[in-house]
């Protein structure tokens, strides 16, 4: 049957090397259920899933500073809605295409189920680079991009955020742009500022959310974050508030990393080094080298994307949290964190470890946490924005991360239920796997054909 389904998601979709990867992980994790349950194979739930229920792709043209004309890409994928008005973020990078924005709307789906709160899933993007863009630029990039996206949203259809490149700012002029082609003001995006509609810790949550994950992972162990040294990749918002959490729990986070290489720093980031780095990347829009140049004893290593491995998974830690980018940590790697004893690791990126990867890690008996589990904070918090906006209040800081932390006790209690009724004790990929795949599939099942 794994075979027979995998065949069918390689025959449709042809040179989308990352949404068949991300399908070959959930295809092999759910056929327990599909065994048990005859009526989903029968009613081909899981090749529905597979197949977006709208993808849209679309010219955006806009004016550099320069009066010369760019021409760019844009895509939202309306991957699925049996539970949900599509919810997922938006990605502006030069590697985005349909296969990245479909492998990441379909995680997506699993990921949103897990919440428990009623979100379908959904991505978009472009292949724009902010990377040295002026403001202005930025500006009339996202309104261009709005121009075309704007008919297909709604706050009851389909509610984007951010995501890489798409932070605040972003955020910002495409809701901007929004209100004014549609003349309404409405929860249309989440991630938006505080006291235009934004929720208190929706910046910090995915961060947060995974640090509050890995912790209850480390509770079944009867251990904790306190004491422990954790690397980091990435620089931007999940990276730099794992960071905060890590600090903010007793943990000690050693390194952080962009496109171009990552810095040790074997002191451990404080809260005073982390000021740094949030002003470096969100402010003055640096590189994470300049790390290296302020703080005495810090080291910094290029990174060659190219190479069998990364140095950055060879440094000796407790826990690993890679938060930058997808395949950040291929089968190589997770040997090699594997051979310096790591503990944990705990996905804030969306698909950063491999399949290879995965099992080395798995196979080794290290705790595992997929994105689609432990990344679920941003989404969850995006979640409880929206439902903010809908009864038009505030909660306050304390109140949103209350309702965070809970959010993640519940997706990784929900995750180990599954696993073991399964017969994978332990295994939280598989038990988020499962646990989403059910919950959505149940919905479409009681939807009828559509
Ligand atoms: P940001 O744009 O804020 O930061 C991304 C970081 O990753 C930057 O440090 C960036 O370096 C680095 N990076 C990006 N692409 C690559 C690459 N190809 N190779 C190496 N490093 C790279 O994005 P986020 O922090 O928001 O997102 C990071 C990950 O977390 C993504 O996988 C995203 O899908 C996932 N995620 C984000 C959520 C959110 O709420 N923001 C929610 C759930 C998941 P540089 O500065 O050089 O670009």
């Amino acid at each position: 049957m794994q075979a027979e389904i995998l065949d069918f998601v390689k025959r449709r979709n042809p040179n989308e090397p990352e949404f068949i990867q991300a399908a070959e992980e959930v295809i092999l994790s759910v056929l327990p259920v599909l065994e048990k349950h005859p009526e989903f194979r029968k009613l081909k739930i899981l090749e529905r899933m597979l197949e977006p229920e709208r993808l849209i792709s679309f010219r955006v043209t806009w004016l550099d500073d320069k009066g010369e004309v760019q021409l760019n890409r844009g895509y939202r994928v309306q991957m699925n809605s049996a539970i949900g008005p599509y919810k997922g973020g938006l990605r502006f990078h030069p590697s985005v295409t349909p296969s990245v924005l479909k492998f990441l709307a379909f995680e997506q789906i699993f990921k949103n189920a897990l919440t428990g709160i009623p979100m379908g899933g959904g991505k978009g993007g472009s292949d724009f680079d902010p990377k040295g863009k002026s403001e202005n630029e930025i500006m009339k990039f996202c309104q261009a991009f709005m121009s075309e996206l704007t008919r297909h949203l709604g706050h009851r259809l389909d509610v984007p955020a951010g995501d890489i490149g798409v932070g605040g700012r972003e955020v910002g002029y495409m809701f901007g742009a929004y209100k004014k082609i549609k003349n309404e003001f409405t929860g249309v995006f989440t991630g938006k500022g505080i006291g235009w509609g934004g929720s208190l810790i929706r910046t910090e949550a995915t961060g947060y959310g995974l640090i509050y994950f890995a912790e209850n992972m480390l509770h079944t162990k009867n251990e904790s974050i306190k004491g422990k040294t954790c690397l980091v990749s990435g620089s931007g918002n999940v990276a730099q508030y794992a960071i905060e959490k890590i600090i903010q729990l007793g943990g000690k986070p050693v390194s952080a990393s962009d496109s171009d290489g990552f810095v040790y720093d074997a002191e451990g980031i404080t809260l005073a080094k982390l000021e740094f780095i949030k002003d470096l990347k969100n402010n003055r829009r640096g590189r994470i080298k300049e790390y290296a140049e302020k703080y005495k004893g810090v080291v910094y290593t290029p990174i060659d994307a190219k190479a069998a491995s990364n140095p950055l998974w060879n440094i000796k830690a407790d826990c690993a949290f890679p938060c930058a980018t997808q395949n950040e940590v291929n089968g190589n790697d997770a040997k090699n964190l594997v051979k310096n004893g790591v503990k944990l690791v705990g996905e804030g990126a969306n698909m950063p470890v491999t399949i290879e990867g995965i099992n080395v890690l798995i196979d080794n008996g290290i705790m595992y946490s997929p994105g689609k589990a432990s990344n679920a904070g941003g989404v969850a918090t995006s979640g409880l924005e929206m439902t903010q906006n809908y009864m038009g209040s505030n909660w306050t800081r304390e109140e949103v991360d209350a309702k965070l932390q809970g959010i993640m006790k519940n997706i990784h209690d929900t995750c180990l239920a599954a696993a073991n009724e399964y017969g994978k004790p332990g295994n939280y990929m598989v038990g988020a796997n499962i646990a989403g795949f059910l919950k959505v599939a149940n919905a479409m099942k009681a939807q009828g054909v559509i």
